[in-house]
């Protein structure tokens, strides 16, 4: 057990909450901060009903400095780990500026109050996103970056940000370093044990797994299975999924790390959170079926633009310097989504 005091950037929204949970499991205090753009305050109540413990909460949006100042005055801040973010890449095609402004922006407000507060541990939620189309499926951390749309662009320039932050201050204040953890999430699915938290998109899904589990409650008539032409084994696109509460671990992992001998002269590090193994569209709608033991309506429809036919990480670096691996299944994924959705048909309301 232990007594720092992490503050969690975008703490209510869907990764957010499981971390907060984890790491109240873990006997950190959680100071959440979120402006509720995306999310509910009712997450964070049920994060408190699974733990039985209390975080401390700020509705505050990252990009008003004089809140920021206010909390890092407040709460003795050891880490932050910084989720807060809009994360739509259609939406990000059509609305650049706003996510640009949010992410961007937001992410420089964060850095310079974490400055001034000489508050400099920092654990970034990256993106599979940031690489683009790079020479092999199977990514690799020293990859090229090269984002095709704004929202990946957003997380490419954050990173860039952090790692120019991180270079700098070892240069002029090398007995006072950043520690900067950069996590390139893969695709983030499931949901806490308890049903009690879990992914509450607005509207219609955009993403894979929640748009299955809202066909099979009935909430949706029919899947689009975006493609079954590319170039795998079933035709349709391969991803590496992830168990939300897996890659949250992966950040207590990191915040290990960044105080552990490796940072000790600071620095600023990405490492992939992924399970290492691509499932295909098909083969996410046939364990859905046979761990639920719902039928998936779904039709074939023609390809999104801006899909990729796959792609899965490389986590052997996040093995090695984080002690970190996958533990849950593809069925744990499956149940626990199914588990959350049949316990909130309409999410938090
Ligand atoms: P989410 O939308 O559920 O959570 C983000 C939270 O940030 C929300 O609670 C929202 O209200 C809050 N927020 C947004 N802008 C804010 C601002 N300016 N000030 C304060 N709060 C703000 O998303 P998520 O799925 O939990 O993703 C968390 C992070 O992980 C994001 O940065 C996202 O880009 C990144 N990520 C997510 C995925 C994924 O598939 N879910 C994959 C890769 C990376
Ligand atoms: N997908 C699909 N139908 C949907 C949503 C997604 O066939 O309604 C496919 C998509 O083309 C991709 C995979 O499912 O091959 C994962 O898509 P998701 O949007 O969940 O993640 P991302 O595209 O960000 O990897």
């Amino acid at each position: 057990m232990n007594s720092q005091t992490v503050l969690v950037t975008g703490g209510a929204g869907y990764i957010g909450s499981h971390a907060c949970v984890e790491l109240l499991q873990a006997g950190f205090n959680v100071v959440v901060v979120d402006n509720l753009c995306n999310s509910k305050s009712e997450a964070l109540a049920r994060v408190q009903q699974i733990t039985g413990k209390t975080l401390q909460f700020y509705q505050a949006d990252i990009r008003d400095p004089l809140a920021l100042a206010n909390i890092f005055e407040q709460e003795a801040i050891d880490t932050v780990i910084h989720f807060a973010g809009l994360k739509a890449v259609g939406e990000s095609c059509q609305q650049p500026l706003r996510y640009y402004e949010n992410n961007v922006y937001g992410s420089m407000v964060l850095i310079e109050a974490m400055q001034q507060a000489n508050v400099k541990q920092l654990v970034f939620s990256s993106s599979a996103t940031v690489y683009g189309e790079p020479p092999s499926v199977q990514y690799v951390e020293h990859f090229p970056l090269s984002p095709i749309n704004p929202y990946g662009r957003t997380k490419a320039m954050i990173e860039d940000m952090l790692r120019d932050v991180s270079a700098a201050d070892q240069l002029v204040k090398p007995e006072n370093p950043w520690k900067i953890a950069l996590l390139r999430y893969f695709n983030p699915i499931g949901a806490h044990a308890s049903g009690l938290i879990g992914e509450d998109p607005n509207g219609i899904p955009n993403n894979l797994m929640p748009y299955v589990s809202q066909v099979a409650i009935g909430k949706l008539a029919q899947l689009s299975v975006f493609g079954d032409d590319y170039p795998t084994p079933d035709g349709t696109g391969i991803r590496d999924y992830i168990h939300v509460v897996d890659l949250v671990k992966g950040h207590i992992k990191a915040i290990t790390a960044l105080q552990s001998d490796k940072f000790a002269a600071g620095g600023c590090q990405a490492y992939n959170l992924g399970a290492g193994k691509g499932y295909s569209v098909l083969d996410m709608v046939k364990a859905f079926e046979r761990v639920t033991g719902q039928t998936i309506n779904y039709k074939i429809a023609p390809r999104r633009a801006g899909d990729l036919a796959e792609f899965f990480a490389d986590p052997s670096l996040a093995l090695q310097e984080l002690d970190w691996q996958v533990e849950k299944t593809l069925d744990d994924m499956v149940a626990d989504t199914w588990a959350w959705q049949t316990k909130n048909p309409q999410g938090y309301q």
